[in-house]
């Protein structure tokens, strides 16, 4: 998408104050005042941080407010020169900065006004990030709410629909695709802000001791009501931006300087080397840039996962737990072939929706994917494990039960033991070869004998092994019943 998206917003007369001067500090007021920063951002207990434009500029994008900002230039009747598009702008000193911190405890959450997805592309944890305006990147179902990241821009704004349509599974106890229309999550002027995110961003603000303003001249609201938030908790504010803000005058320390050059000194007292700096994630939703926070989940009272050979029943196991276990809302159906489906048709640009269909397409791709899938796995063995839990993130969030369908390694184990040891139920499903031949099963060379099929036929230790033979419906509602009892136990 071209970065001049904004001439196709519509008409707007109040851009708030434009082309005001930029400043700049002596380096002797700059020397004391990021010392000053690093005290406060080393005392504060729950710190959160506001992008704007400015955190952007240095990889080419331009801000809208600045001398040669969007808005500065219409007024002129000018448009910005720029070679950058949102797909070869890569994240700054500041994005990459600001993952260190979030990573070494200092920093909280994070709210951005960008739509750029530098923050994204980072390695910023999704579930600590919210985008108020939109994310070039993404688009979201206008049922489920779902959102999927794409690799490349989508050429679409103003929240329209995309002409794609969500693959995310139902968690109305069958297992449907949604099937809701995408649209794009780029916000046009008058367009009311994505609710979680503004109530994210809202209750963050209210509970933290400190705000960090960054490259923002805070002009357009809700975003300059945020920091105020801050301020009526007790909690401080600094702002760093180039020109004169609405907000300086209730902000603790206000440094006028680019955000980057601020940033690099502040690295350096905190004496945290920025190497991620030189790191350009390739994965949009990279994990291994992240640290798994098990802490989240904490509510999670049982993590059920299901092993099994192909057509052994898995599938229709999970969603009777499923249907079982839904009261108030308290399960949560995880498939770790999603995701892996999702990243191989966006890294390939093939059409995700057939991807996801039982259909010819699907076969033609299925070998490959396996192939692709090891080598993802061979740099983070955890990377699907952790990509369906984000993938799900809210419903994970409130979910007493997980039930996670596809179960193939032993990484996979690991990776829920390593976070979830004393809540595991290990379950596996076995059906013998002529029920599966019942419902289809026609064995495949490179499929039904490669390590993703077969790696966990020995050296598992189960909770249960529950037999899933064709015509024996008493034996599977009793079984059904046991394990619902061991879930609940
Ligand atoms: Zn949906």
């Amino acid at each position: 998408m071209s970065i001049s998206y904004s001439e196709n917003l519509s008409d707007y007369p109040h851009k708030g104050k434009v082309g005001m001067p930029e400043l700049c500090e002596t380096e002797e007021d700059l020397e004391k005042k990021v010392a000053l920063m690093e005290q406060m951002i080393r005392s504060s207990l729950y710190t959160v941080a506001i992008t704007g434009a400015g955190v952007s500029t240095a990889a080419g994008i331009p801000d809208f407010r600045g001398p040669k900002g969007v808005w500065t230039l219409e007024k002129k009747g000018l448009k910005p020169t720029c070679e950058t598009t949102f797909d070869t702008a890569t994240p700054t000193f500041t994005h990459n900065a600001l993952c260190t911190l979030e990573r070494c405890g200092y920093l909280h959450f994070l709210i951005s006004q960008n739509i750029d997805g530098l923050h994204h592309r980072s390695g910023f944890p999704l579930e600590k990030l919210a985008e108020l305006h939109g994310n070039v990147y993404c688009e979201e179902c206008e049922l489920c709410h779902s959102r999927i990241v794409h690799e490349q821009s989508i050429d679409s704004y103003c929240l329209k629909r995309t002409g794609n349509v969500c693959n995310t599974t139902k968690s109305n106890g069958k297992l449907l695709k949604c099937r809701g229309k995408l649209r794009d999550t780029i916000l046009d002027w008058e367009d009311p802000l994505p609710e979680h995110a503004l109530k994210m961003s809202e209750a963050n603000c209210s509970k933290a001791n400190l705000c960090l303003c960054l490259g923002t001249s805070l002009q357009i609201r809700p975003c300059r009501d945020l920091p105020k938030r801050t301020k009526k908790n007790n909690g401080k504010l600094i702002i760093i931006n180039l020109q004169k803000t609405s907000l300086d005058s209730i902000a603790d320390l206000v440094i006028h300087e680019r955000v980057d050059h601020v940033m690099k000194l502040l690295m350096n007292r905190f004496n945290l080397d920025n190497n991620d700096g030189n790191v350009i994630s390739t994965l949009t939703m990279n994990p291994v840039a992240n640290i798994f926070d098990s802490s989240l989940y904490n509510h999670v009272k049982r993590i059920v996962l299901l092993s099994g050979k192909r057509k052994s029943g898995k599938d229709y196991i999970g969603e009777k737990l499923y249907e079982k276990l839904n009261d108030e809302q308290q399960c949560t159906l995880l498939h770790l072939s999603e995701p892996l489906k999702i990243q191989y048709a966006n890294e390939h640009q093939l059409n995700g929706q057939n991807m996801m269909d039982s259909s010819a397409y699907k076969e033609t791709y299925r070998k490959d994917m396996i192939r692709w899938g090891e080598t993802k796995r061979l740099q983070c063995p955890s990377i699907f494990c952790e990509l369906a839990i984000k993938q799900k993130h809210l419903i994970c969030l409130t979910s007493q039960h997980w039930i996670v369908c596809d179960i193939r390694r032993y990484t996979d184990i690991e990776f829920f033991k390593k976070y979830f040891h004393d809540k595991l139920l290990l379950i596996r499903i076995q059906s013998s070869i002529e029920s599966r031949e019942k419902r289809g099963f026609i064995f495949s060379q490179d499929i039904d004998d490669s390590e993703s099929e077969c790696q966990l036929d020995s050296n598992v230790e189960w909770n249960f092994v529950f037999i899933n033979n064709e015509n024996d419906i008493d034996n599977f509602h009793s079984q059904i019943n046991k394990l619902i009892a061991l879930i609940r136990e």
